[in-house]
C-alpha cells in the first residue's frame, strides 16, 4: 500500500496540557473557509458528535457560534494554508507539510486546517484535530493513526476518547455502529 507520509501534529501551547472541559463545546469556524469547507467542516463536527453519542444521549456536544471568545470552552477551527502551517524548514514534498494543527491550552483548542486539501484529506484531518482537542493523542487503528490510513472515527478513537471521558465505548455509536458514513456523504 502506498503510504504518503504525514504530519498532523498535537502542540501544546504555553506548556499547557489537555484539560478535560465541560463536555459542551462551542465551535467556532473561521468564515474565511471557502462555503463548501465550511459545510465539510460541519459534517466533521456532526460526524463526531453522533460517534461519541449513545441512548443516554451525547457524551460532549458541540454547538455552533460566531463568535470565536464565546463564553465557555471552545474550538476554534482556523482557515490556512500549507505555508503557513509547515513548521519545520520548507520543502517542495507535499508529504512533509503540516495538514492540520491543534493547539490546546486549558479547555479551549485552537485547530488549523489547510484549505488546499481535497474533500477526503480535509475531512481526515479535521477529525483528526478534533480528535486531539476531545484529549485524543496518537494511536493507530483509526482516525488519530497520523497515517492516510483511516478516513473516519472508528471505534478504536471511540475507545480511546472513552478512556478520557469515563464513558462505555461499547454503548456509543462509534461502536455500535462502527461504519456509518451515511451522513459523510460522497466521502
Ligand atoms: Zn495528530
Amino acid at each position: 500500500m502506498k503510504t504518503i507520509p504525514l504530519i498532523l501534529a498535537a502542540v501544546l501551547l504555553g506548556g499547557c496540557g489537555w484539560v478535560r472541559g465541560s463536555g459542551h463545546y462551542r465551535v467556532w469556524v473561521d468564515p474565511s473557509f471557502s462555503a463548501e469547507k465550511q459545510v465539510e467542516v460541519r459534517q466533521v463536527v456532526a460526524y463526531w458528535q453522533d460517534r461519541v453519542t449513545g441512548p443516554q444521549g451525547p457524551v460532549v456536544d458541540f454547538e455552533l457560534t460566531s463568535d470565536p471568545d464565546a463564553d465557555g470552552d471552545v474550538i476554534r477551527i482556523h482557515s490556512t494554508t500549507y505555508e503557513k502551517l509547515t513548521r519545520e524548514e520548507p520543502s517542495d514534498n507535499p508529504g512533509d507539510w503540516t495538514l492540520g494543527y491543534c493547539g490546546y491550552g486549558g479547555t479551549d483548542s485552537d485547530i488549523e486546517l489547510s484549505s488546499n486539501m481535497n474533500r477526503p484529506q480535509f475531512m481526515k484531518v479535521a477529525q483528526h484535530e478534533l480528535g486531539h482537542a476531545l484529549g485524543l493523542e496518537h494511536e493507530p487503528g483509526g482516525v488519530m493513526d497520523p497515517g492516510w490510513i483511516h478516513y473516519v472515527v472508528t471505534c478504536d478513537d471511540v475507545k480511546q476518547f472513552c478512556e478520557e471521558w469515563d464513558c462505555d465505548a461499547s454503548k456509543l455509536n462509534g461502536c455500535t455502529h462502527p461504519i456509518d458514513i451515511t451522513s459523510m456523504q460522497d466521502f
